[in-house]
C-alpha cells in the first residue's frame, strides 16, 4: 500500500517535530511543508522536503491525504482549521480548553460541508490526558480526577515575565507540589487549592540598572499568572539563560482516585515525562493523522476529537496483529 501523504501547515516547533515524527513512521510520507513566510526562508531538517507558499495549498488538493496543522492556538488555528477543513482531512492541536466547543462547532460545519474528517485538539493536554480523564471517570464513577502539570516550561507564563519592565529575558517552570501528589496517590481524595497543587519557578535576566526587588514584586503579584501561586524568582545571567534553559521540557500526570466499595480504594495514574513538549505533541499528531486517514476512508466525516477515535486506528499494525501481540 502507498504511504499516507502528509502536508505540514506552519513550520515552528510543532512543524519541526512532525517532520521528525514522520521519519519514524514508514507508512507515512511528508509530501510538503506549507508556510505563510517566503518558502526560501525555511530550512527543513531534510533538505529534500519541498516547501511551498500557503497560496499553493488548494492546487495540491488530491495529492495530500491529511494536513497536520502546526499553527498557534491563539491566532492561527481558530481561522485556519475551519477554512482548511472545508477542503482537506486534517488534524490540529488546539489547546485553549475553554474555547474547544466553539472551535468544534465551526470545524464541524466546514467538515460536514466538505465531506472531510477533521480532528481537533490532539496532543497531550488536551489529548492523551483527556482520554485518561475519561477512562478514570468511566471506570471509577465514585471518585475524583486530578491533573498535575510539570515540571514544565510554560510558554504563556514565560511571555508574561518577559513583558515586566526591567526584564531582559526569562523562563517560567510549573512544578507540581510533591506533598499534594503523594496525598492524591494515597487515595484520600483531598480538596486542593490552586496554591496547594502547583508552584512556579522563574529564571529572570535583568536589564542593566533594573531594580531586582521591584521586578520580583511585579512578577509574584501578577494577577491570574502568579498571584494565586507560591512563586520563586531567581536572577541569572544571559549566558546562564541561554545555556541552561533552552529546552522545552514538560509533562505531568492524571490521577483518578476512587472507591469500588467502602473497603476498596482504586488509584489509576498516567504519567508523562517529556524532554521536549513539541516533539512529543507532534508524535501524537502523527499517530492520530493515521487514524484520521482511516476514518476519512471509512466515510466518517465531520469534526472529531481524540475521544471519538478507536485505539486500534492509531497503530500501523493490523487489527489481527494487535489482537495477537497486545491483548
Ligand atoms: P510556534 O510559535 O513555534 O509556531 C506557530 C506558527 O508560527 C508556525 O506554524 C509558523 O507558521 C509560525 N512561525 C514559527 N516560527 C516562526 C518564525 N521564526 N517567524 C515567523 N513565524 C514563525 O508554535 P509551536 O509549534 O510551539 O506551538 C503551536 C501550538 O501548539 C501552540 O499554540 C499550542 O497551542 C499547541 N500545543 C498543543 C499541545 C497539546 O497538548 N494539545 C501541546 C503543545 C503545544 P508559518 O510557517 O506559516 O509562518
Amino acid at each position: 500500500t502507498s504511504p499516507i501523504r502528509i502536508g505540514v501547515i506552519g513550520y515552528g516547533n510543532l512543524g519541526r517535530g512532525v517532520e521528525a515524527a514522520i521519519a519514524l513512521n514508514p507508512d507515512m510520507q511528508l509530501a510538503g511543508i506549507y508556510t505563510r513566510r517566503p518558502p526560501a526562508q525555511l530550512k527543513p531538517g531534510n533538505a529534500d522536503t519541498p516547501v511551498y507558499a500557503m497560496d499553493s495549498l488548494l492546487s495540491h488538493k488530491g495529492q495530500l491525504d491529511v494536513l497536520i496543522l502546526c499553527g498557534g492556538s491563539k491566532d492561527d488555528l481558530p481561522s485556519q482549521t475551519p477554512e482548511l477543513a472545508a477542503h482537506f482531512n486534517l488534524i490540529d492541536s488546539f489547546d485553549t480548553h475553554a474555547r474547544i466547543p466553539e472551535h468544534f462547532a465551526k470545524v464541524d460545519q466546514a467538515a460536514q460541508g466538505g465531506q472531510t474528517t477533521a480532528l481537533i485538539s490532539a496532543g497531550w493536554d488536551p489529548g492523551m490526558f483527556s482520554i485518561n480523564r475519561l477512562m478514570g471517570e468511566a471506570l471509577l464513577p465514585d471518585g475524583a480526577t486530578y491533573t498535575f502539570w510539570g515540571k514544565g516550561l510554560s510558554q504563556g507564563h514565560s511571555d508574561a515575565i518577559r513583558r515586566v519592565p526591567g526584564v531582559a529575558g526569562g523562563v517560567q517552570y510549573t512544578i507540581p507540589v510533591e506533598a499534594a501528589v503523594e496525598k492524591v496517590r494515597s487515595g484520600v481524595r483531598p480538596e486542593l487549592s490552586t496554591r496547594e497543587k502547583h508552584r512556579r519557578q522563574c529564571f529572570v535576566v535583568l536589564q542593566d540598572g533594573a531594580d531586582a526587588d521591584a521586578v520580583r514584586q511585579t512578577i509574584v503579584e501578577m494577577p491570574h499568572y502568579f498571584d494565586e501561586y507560591d512563586t520563586a524568582v531567581h536572577f541569572i545571567s544571559a549566558e546562564e539563560l541561554a545555556r541552561d534553559h533552552g529546552a522545552m521540557p514538560h509533562g505531568g500526570f492524571v490521577i483518578r482516585s476512587g472507591n469500588t466499595s467502602a473497603q476498596s480504594k482504586q488509584v489509576i495514574e498516567y504519567r508523562l515525562q517529556l524532554d521536549s513538549n513539541p516533539e512529543f505533541t507532534s508524535s501524537v499528531l502523527v499517530a492520530y493523522a493515521r487514524a484520521v486517514h482511516r476514518m476519512a476512508q471509512a466515510g466518517q466525516y465531520g469534526c472529531k476529537t481524540v475521544l471519538d477515535v478507536a485505539p486500534s486506528l492509531l497503530s500501523p499494525k493490523s487489527a489481527a496483529q494487535l489482537r495477537a501481540e497486545l491483548l
